[in-house]
C-alpha cells in the first residue's frame, strides 16, 4: 500500500499463535477500496484463507479483528471493531461487532486490525503500543472474568482511566462454551456464534491497545468533522435501548419475548413495568458515563444496584439483555435482570443465546421434559437464582452445564423428546436476537437467511409495512433491498447507533478520510461483496439453503396477543424464492456468476458452481 494513503494506519498485524510469531500484513489500495476493513476485509480473509474442512477450533481457523477507515476519527462511535471468523455454533461464518475504544486505540498503536491464526500451547495476551506488538504470558489473568481482566491488565500496565482499551474473553471462552463472546472495555460485546470460544481454542485471552500518542492522518479533517456533525444531528435524540422492555410491553404489538415464546402475558405489575423504563433505570442506577470513542450520545453508562440481593456494578444493559433476563425467563424484577445481565457479560457469554437457553431449561423443567436429576436442581419461571446457577454451570462446563454449554440447538437435540420442540434457534444453529420475531417477520426471515449467525440487515427492514403479515413478499424484498448496509457500516469502524448505516453519509466520510471520491453505491457494494463472500463460504462449508429456516418453536404460531393464530411459515418458501431472486442468487440460494462478477469477486464462482 502506498504510504501516502490517508485514512489508514497502513498495516494489519498477523499473529500466528502456533509459533508465537508476529508479522505485518499490508493490503494495497485497490484491495482496501473494495473491502475497506472490518467485516469487508475479514470476509475476504475468511473466504480466501480458511479451509472449508477446518472446524471452529481448528488452528487453521482465523479470527480477523479489525477497524476501518473511519476508526479513531471524529465520527461518533469510531472505536468499533468487527470480528470475522468461523463460528462455534453454526460452523459457518460469523461477523460481529463491539464498540468501546479498542478500534481507535489499535489504529493509534499502528494497526488497522489484527489477524489471529494458529493455536498456542500456553495462554497469551497481545499488547499493542506505540507501533509495536508483543505477545505476553497470560497466566496472571487466567480465570478472571471480563471486567476483572480489563481492570487487571490496565493495572499491570500502569494504564489509568481510558489510557488503554482491553478486548478479552471470560472463563466461558477459556472453557470453550460454544456461545462464548468477546468483550471490550467491560460490557461491549461481539458475541454471536462463539468468537470467544474460537479465541479460547487458540489460547488468546486478551488484547490490550494503548491510546499512546499515535493518530491516523485523514485526507480532509475539516470535511470529516462536518460530516460527523451532520451524522450526530440525525441521532442526538438517542438514549440507548435500555427502556425497550417497558416500551415494547406498553406498545402491545406482541414483539416482547415472554417465557420462551409461550405467551403474550408477562404478568408484571404496573409498578414493575415502570421500573423497566429508561427514566426509572437511569434515575435509580446510573452512576457514570463511559462513552465509546468520539460518542456524544447518552448510552454506555455504568450502573449500580447498591444494595439488596441483586447488588451489582454493571455496564448499561441493552434492551436485549433486559429482555433475556426479564420476560424471556418470566422475571419482572428489574434489579435481578440487571444483575444477570452483568453476570453474563462477566462470564463472557453471548446474552441472547444464554437467555433463550435458560428460558428453554425453565419451560422444560416446568413441563417435566427435563428431569430435576438431570439438571441437578429444581427450577421454573422467574427463578433468578436458578438462572444464575445455570450461567455459572455453563461457563465452567460443570455437570449438566457441559451439555448446556453446547448452545440451545445442540442441548435441546441431546435432551430430545418434547424438549427438542421447545427450543428457539435457526436450523443453522444460532439463536435470534431478543424479540418475539413471530410478529417481526423481517427479523425472523433475516436471522434465518443470514450467513453470520445474527441479523444482516436493520432499520430499513424494520419499517412498519415490512413487519408482516400484510405483505410477505414486501418483507423478504425489504430484507434483500437493504442487504449490505450493515456490512458497510461494519467495514468502516463505526457504531450503527451513530451513523444509522446511511450509505451516502458513510461514503462522504470515507472519502474525506481517504481522499477517494466514493459515492453511496460504491460504498454499499463493499457491504454486498461481504454478504456474497460469507454466503459462498457457508455454502462451500456445507451450510446449504435447507438451513435457511427457523426451528419448530421459533417458527411457531403465537397462541395469544395481537398476532394470535398468524404464522409466517405458510409463506416461507415463496418469501425465500423472492429473496434469492432479488439477491441475484439462483433458486437454491447460490449466488449467480453475474452477481459475483458485478461485485468484482468473480473468482468465487469457481468454488460454488458445482454445488
Ligand atoms: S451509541 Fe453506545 S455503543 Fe455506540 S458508540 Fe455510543 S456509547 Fe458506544
Amino acid at each position: 500500500m502506498s504510504s501516502k494513503l490517508k485514512g489508514y494506519a497502513g498495516r494489519f498485524l498477523d499473529v500466528d499463535l502456533t509459533g508465537a510469531t508476529l508479522s505485518d500484513r499490508v493490503f494495497d489500495e485497490e484491495t482496501l477500496r473494495l473491502y475497506m476493513g472490518g467485516t469487508g476485509i475479514g470476509s475476504k480473509l475468511l473466504y480466501e484463507e480458511v479451509p472449508r474442512d477446518a472446524a471452529w477450533n481448528d488452528p487453521r481457523n482465523m479470527v480477523s479483528i479489525a477497524s476501518g477507515p473511519l476508526g479513531g476519527t471524529a465520527v461518533g462511535g469510531s472505536g468499533t471493531i468487527s470480528i470475522v471468523t468461523k463460528g462455534a455454533l453454526t460452523g459457518g461464518a460469523t461477523s460481529v461487532q463491539a464498540n468501546g475504544l479498542i478500534g481507535a486505540y489499535m489504529r493509534f498503536s499502528g494497526y488497522d486490525g489484527v489477524i489471529v491464526r494458529g493455536a498456542s500451547s500456553d495462554w497469551k495476551y497481545l499488547v499493542l503500543k506505540d507501533g509495536k506488538a508483543e505477545l505476553r504470558d497470560a497466566s496472571p489473568i487466567l480465570g478472571l472474568d471480563t471486567y476483572e481482566t480489563t481492570d487487571r491488565l490496565r493495572e499491570m500496565h500502569g494504564a489509568k482511566g481510558r489510557e488503554a482499551s482491553v478486548l478479552s474473553i471470560g472463563p466461558s471462552g477459556e472453557n470453550l462454551a460454544r456461545f462464548a463472546g468477546v468483550f471490550v472495555d467491560h460490557g461491549h460485546s461481539a458475541s454471536h456464534n462463539g468468537p470467544g470460544a474460537v479465541l479460547g481454542s487458540k489460547k488468546l485471552k486478551a488484547i490490550v491497545a494503548f491510546r499512546g500518542g499515535g493518530r491516523v492522518d485523514v485526507h480532509d479533517p475539516k470535511k470529516l468533522t462536518e460530516v460527523a456533525q451532520e451524522m450526530y444531528k440525525d441521532v442526538e435524540y438517542f438514549r440507548g435501548t435500555i427502556g425497550g422492555v417497558a416500551n415494547m410491553y406498553r406498545g402491545a404489538k406482541g414483539d416482547l419475548p415472554i417465557k420462551n415464546y409461550m405467551t403474550y402475558d408477562w404478568g408484571a405489575s404496573p409498578e414493575e413495568v415502570e421500573s423497566f423504563t429508561e427514566k426509572s433505570i437511569r434515575d435509580r442506577y446510573q452512576v457514570e458515563r463511559m462513552p465509546c470513542w468520539g460518542c456524544r450520545l447518552l448510552h454506555s453508562t455504568m450502573m449500580e444496584v447498591r444494595e439488596g440481593r441483586y447488588k451489582c456494578h454493571v455496564e448499561e444493559p441493552e434492551y436485549e439483555q433486559m429482555a433475556a433476563w426479564g420476560p424471556v425467563i418470566g422475571n419482572s424484577d428489574v434489579e435481578a435482570a440487571m444483575m444477570l445481565s452483568g453476570l453474563t457479560d462477566r462470564l463472557g457469554l453471548e446474552n441472547n443465546e444464554a437467555g433463550w437457553l435458560v428460558g428453554w431449561v425453565m419451560e422444560c423443567a416446568e413441563k417435566g421434559y427435563l428431569a430435576e436429576s438431570q439438571l441437578g436442581f429444581k427450577t421454573g419461571w422467574g427463578d433468578v437464582e436458578g438462572a444464575e446457577r445455570i450461567l455459572r454451570m455453563v461457563s465452567s462446563r460443570e455437570g449438566f452445564g457441559d451439555v448446556l454449554a453446547e448452545g440451545v440447538k445442540r442441548a435441546s437435540e441431546k435432551v430430545g423428546g418434547n424438549a427438542a420442540d421447545c427450543a428457539i434457534y435457526t436450523l443453522k444453529g444460532n439463536t435470534p436476537r431478543g424479540h418475539d420475531h413471530r410478529t417481526r417477520w423481517s427479523e425472523m426471515f433475516d436471522t434465518c437467511v443470514s450467513s453470520t449467525s445474527t441479523i444482516e440487515t436493520h432499520m430499513g427492514a424494520m419499517s412498519p409495512q415490512s413487519q408482516g403479515p400484510a405483505n410477505p413478499m414486501l418483507v423478504s424484498g425489504e430484507v434483500a433491498r437493504t442487504k449490505g448496509l450493515m456490512q458497510l457500516e461494519d467495514s468502516v469502524g463505526t457504531c450503527r447507533f451513530n451513523t444509522r448505516m446511511n450509505a451516502g453519509k458513510l461514503a462522504e466520510a470515507v472519502s474525506a478520510s481517504t481522499g477517494w471520491d466514493m459515492g453511496a453505491e460504491e460504498a454499499w457494494d463493499v457491504g454486498r461483496r461481504a454478504v456474497n463472500l460469507l454466503r459462498a463460504f457457508n455454502l462451500e462449508s456445507g451450510i446449504g439453503p435447507e438451513l435457511d429456516r427457523p426451528s419448530t418453536r421459533y417458527g411457531s404460531t403465537p397462541v395469544n396477543g395481537p398476532t394470535a393464530g398468524v404464522s409466517i411459515m405458510p409463506h416461507w418458501d415463496e418469501m425465500l424464492s423472492n429473496y434469492y431472486a432479488l439477491m441475484g442468487w439462483d433458486e437454491r440460494g447460490i449466488p449467480r456468476r453475474e452477481t459475483l462478477e458485478r461485485l468484482g469477486i468473480g473468482h468465487v464462482w469457481a468454488g460454488i458452481k458445482g454445488l
